[in-house]
């Protein structure tokens, strides 16, 4: 199947807006490109759930918090035109930075709360870039839903929280993290890994299995969890970012004793560098449910 392409943000308009008259449900899938197969789920999943699928490849120049990782950034159109086309996307949009940016912009859409920690505190202004472009594209594609991975589960809580406060009429549905067969996550950046780093690289979704596996099991204490599970991390070439539970609706860090029999999951959750290569994970955790005394 074939899926239009466009650059502007009027072909983009000119393409749905027919499909958005006759009522058909539009499902989108925000990405930067260099697409893998965390985003073909994505795009497959939207296919599966919408009458027309319109997915964006845009290296948002405002999320990034160093120059270097932008300009890295891998660009490969044609592969992702092929990738969007195989997992049935109608539109394809890919604008120009001058597209979406022409001239100095005024607005901006940041939430609070939920970006003071974690992926917030490391990389100061990346949220602020995510929100503004995801609220600006929501404003082009005019979505029924839209698609995102919880992979980056800070950014799909910041996300669904923008959506809820701003009043935009979007179903957020959350898509499960795709891994290689060794657990490490799916990610655009995994290809600059050396032979040795990426070899390296599971650990992090070990200590976050680990950290699962222990809550499951009856752990009483967030620190202790965390320090067991660390120790996957504790390996050459690796400098661990954050690692630690967090509240998974509001994203303020969870320490000290768990309650027993709580409800409530905690995402156990971290950012490790191999190298000049920043990977994140997440897994979350649900309580063992102990059998009631009554
Ligand atoms: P990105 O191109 O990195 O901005 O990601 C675009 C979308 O794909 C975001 O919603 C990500 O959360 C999602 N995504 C990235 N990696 C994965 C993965 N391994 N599994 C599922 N979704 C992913």
């Amino acid at each position: 199947m074939s899926a239009a392409f466009t650059g502007t943000i009027q072909g983009a308009r000119d393409f749905l807006g027919p499909h958005r008259t006759a009522g058909r449900t539009i499902g989108f899938v925000p990405t930067m490109g260099a697409l893998h197969a965390g985003h073909r789920r994505l795009i497959e999943t939207a296919r599966a759930q919408s009458d027309v699928v319109a997915v964006s490849i845009f290296v948002n120049p405002l999320q990034f918090d160093r120059a270097a990782d932008f300009e890295r950034y891998a660009r490969q159109i044609p592969a992702d035109l092929a990738v969007c086309e195989d997992a049935g996307a109608d539109l394809v949009f890919a604008p120009s930075a001058a597209e979406m940016y022409p001239g100095q912009a005024q607005t901006f859409v940041e939430v609070i709360g939920l970006t003071d920690h974690f992926c917030g505190a490391s990389r100061p202004g990346h949220f602020r870039g995510v929100t503004t472009v995801v609220a600006k594209l929501f404003g082009i594609i005019g979505p029924t839903l839209a698609f995102f991975g919880e992979k980056d589960a800070q950014q799909l809580a910041i996300v669904k929280r923008m959506t809820r406060d701003l009043n935009f009429p979007i179903t957020m549905v959350p898509v499960p993290t795709v891994r290689e067969p060794d657990g490490l996550a799916l990610s655009s950046r995994n290809v600059r890994l050396t032979a040795e780093e990426r070899r390296v690289a599971p650990c992090l979704y070990r200590a976050l299995t680990r950290a699962h596996d222990l809550i499951q099991s009856g752990a009483v204490d967030c620190d202790e969890v965390i320090q067991a599970a660390a120790f996957e991390l504790d390996r050459p070439g690796v400098r661990v970012e954050y690692f630690a539970f967090a509240d998974p609706e509001t994203f303020e860090p969870v320490a000290g004793p768990i309650a027993p029999n709580s409800e409530k999951p905690l995402l156990a959750l971290g950012a490790i560098w191999l190298g000049e290569t920043r990977l994140i994970d997440n897994r979350l955790c649900r309580f063992r449910k102990l059998p009631s005394s009554a």
